[in-house]
């Protein structure tokens, strides 16, 4: 389906419109704002000329102003052609690593990326941070269908009774309809998400995205905070990974508020787990929640088990 097309492109996308998506392409909408502002500039510069004939004073300050602005769009050009050329090499790097894949990967493989274009079946569910330096598919190797990914600021899993978010639809899914057997969530080391719960004032209304995002990790912030206290040597950076690792744990409780998700753990059929990447000295920590163990403790403390230290 072709995609919607602004009222204010239609010089370029009128030339297009017989493809399904290059009418949108932000290259061509440059090029034609460009050049549509350059013709405008000149046709008001004759206008003006011709405005001011017989006035020679105002002729020459019409000139002078004209000529600035004809330098300042010949800038916006150049610079315009300078993102054009680094959007293509961009573009190029990725076309050439998409064909590589489809060459070393796909061909290679045709008959499982052929019947993986039938039904997924991974075993894993992993939510880990929208931060680009921790990609789950690179740090822990999963191939297509291998895991059932979501990406969010912070790896935060919002308790059940906050109501819908593209995590909990993305849990449903997989737990429910993919029926996967594992569910990891990844944190990582310096996150923005979390210092930026860290340093956000608790209890004042505010209008940004991110901060009514990552209030979702408050719990974990009390926690933090509290057990870091008593430590007043701690810097703002080590409380900061100190809330990284105990978000971590307070996503997998807030997994257990979710009925179908509590339900398929008591009953061994789903385990959650937590895994923490370092990427300043590349190491994993990875553990697993012991719902057993914890079933005894008090509200919003629990027990893990298997916790390995990759490094
Ligand atoms: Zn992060």
């Amino acid at each position: 389906m072709a995609l919607p097309v602004p009222q204010s492109t239609s010089v370029t996308t009128a030339t297009s419109s017989s493809s399904n998506f290059p009418s949108t392409s932000p290259r061509k909408i440059k090029i034609s704002c460009s050049q549509l502002r350059f013709s405008e500039t000149k046709q008001a510069h004759l206008r003006l000329m011709d405005a001011f004939k017989g006035n020679s004073a105002l002729q020459v300050k019409a000139l002078r102003e004209s000529q600035g602005l004809t330098q300042e769009i010949i800038n916006n050009e150049q610079k315009c052609v300078q993102i054009m050329d680094n959007e293509s090499e961009l573009f190029k790097e990725m076309k050439h690593r998409f064909l590589t894949f489809k060459k070393d990967k796909y061909l290679e493989n045709l008959e499982h990326f052929q019947n993986l274009a039938k039904v997924q079946k991974p075993k894993f569910m992993v939510i880990a941070c929208a931060d680009s330096r921790v990609c789950p598919s690179s740090i822990l190797g999963f191939q297509p269908g291998e895991a059932f990914i979501v990406r969010n600021v912070a790896n935060l899993v919002p308790p059940y009774e906050n109501g819908p978010s593209e995590t909990n639809a993305a849990l449903e899914f997989s737990v429910n309809s993919l029926e996967v057997e594992n569910i990891l969530v990844v944190g990582h080391s310096c996150c923005g998400g979390i210092r930026a719960l860290m340093s956000m004032e608790d209890n004042k209304n505010s209008s940004s995205f991110i901060e009514n995002w990552v209030r979702i990790g408050k719990p974990a912030k009390l926690i933090s905070t509290k057990a870091t206290a008593t430590a007043s040597d701690l810097n703002f950076d080590q409380q900061c990974r100190h809330c990284e690792k105990v978000s971590i744990n307070q996503s997998l409780l807030n997994l257990l508020t979710y009925p179908w998700i509590e339900e398929k753990v008591a009953n061994g059929k789903l385990s959650v787990h937590g895994g923490y990447y370092d990427f300043v000295d590349c190491t994993f920590e990875k553990w697993s929640l012991n719902y057993k163990g914890s079933e005894s403790k008090e509200e919003g403390e629990y027990s893990i088990k298997d916790r390995e230290f990759w490094c």
